[in-house]
């Protein structure tokens, strides 16, 4: 898909969303919140779902927990503009309650199809609703920090899923505004390995590679992360071409990922 076929068919769920009356959240909005961002993008960061001021504005994290993610993305070199960020509901449960399971349910399709659009190479999960979708049975104080290929019944045919705390919890605990910090460190490197993996699986594909296997398995274990990867890769925004991995900021101009990574590890899956 091109980037303007992207494009439109984000503005096409988005406007389904809008004028969505599939659940009982519809009743109290005031805006839905389809989730915005880059269409080429290769990294999708999911929320929970809309709270007071992103029901006003129909945006995403545009209050103080969106304020501290826009703050965390800085601190690796990426801008909100960057990504995509999206949530599990799209309409805000009234008083921030937590979002019923059949809400969800009903929501599914409109994150499965975004997901399927846009290809995402890491999927950042941001709180426990979030992470329990995508990687059930989860418990987050194990697993923030690390990666997971994602079932592809999720829309993400071929990511790493990447969890991490939300950032509201993260506001009102500091140990846990510390960790977050640390976690996010991490998704660079998700990345890069995720880039890894698909590549093999292109190589698997084309039947040039016979060591990669086909199937993932049911239960998937942890991704190590690929060895000395510290630098930040630029988040590449033009997949048509493939070439230009553009910076996402002048300070992580491509120090070019070209470091060997660990593909023992990563073809394990
Ligand atoms: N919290 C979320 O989970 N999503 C938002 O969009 C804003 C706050
Ligand atoms: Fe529709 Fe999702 Fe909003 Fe429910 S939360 S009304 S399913 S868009």
């Amino acid at each position: 898909m091109t980037r303007a076929e992207r494009q439109a068919a984000l503005e096409q769920i988005a406007s389904e969303v809008r004028s969505c009356t599939r659940c009982r959240l519809h009743e109290t909005r005031t805006l839905a919140v389809p989730g915005e961002g880059d269409p080429s993008t290769e990294v999708v960061l999911v929320g929970e779902g809309p709270g007071f001021n992103e029901d006003r504005q129909g945006r995403p994290f545009v209050g103080r927990a969106g304020d501290l993610l826009v703050r965390l993305l800085g601190s690796i070199g990426w801008r909100r503009e960057d990504v995509f960020i999206t949530n599990i509901v799209k309409c805000r449960p009234p008083e921030n309650r937590d979002p019923q399971p059949d809400e969800i349910a009903a929501c599914e399709p409109y994150l499965q199809r975004q997901l399927q659009v846009l290809d995402p190479s890491v999927v950042v999960t941001l709180g426990r609703h979030s992470m329990g979708r995508f990687l059930p049975g989860a418990r987050i104080s194990q697993v923030h920090g690390t990666m997971r290929p994602a079932a592809p019944s999720t829309g993400a045919a071929d990511a790493l899923v990447f969890a991490m705390y939300h950032p509201a919890a993260a506001l009102r605990t500091p140990a846990i505004e510390r960790e977050s910090y640390d976690d996010i460190a991490g998704v660079p490197t998700a990345l890069l390995a995720s880039r890894e993996r698909r590549a093999g699986h292109v190589r698997a594909a084309s039947g040039s590679d016979a060591t990669e296997p086909s199937a993932a398995p049911a239960a998937p274990e942890p991704v190590q992360a690929p060895s000395e990867q510290a630098a930040s890769p630029a988040v590449r925004t033009d997949r048509a071409t493939g070439i230009p991995a553009v910076p996402v900021t002048a300070a992580t101009a491509p120090t070019a990922p070209d470091a060997p990574t660990d593909t023992d590890q990563l073809t394990l899956f």
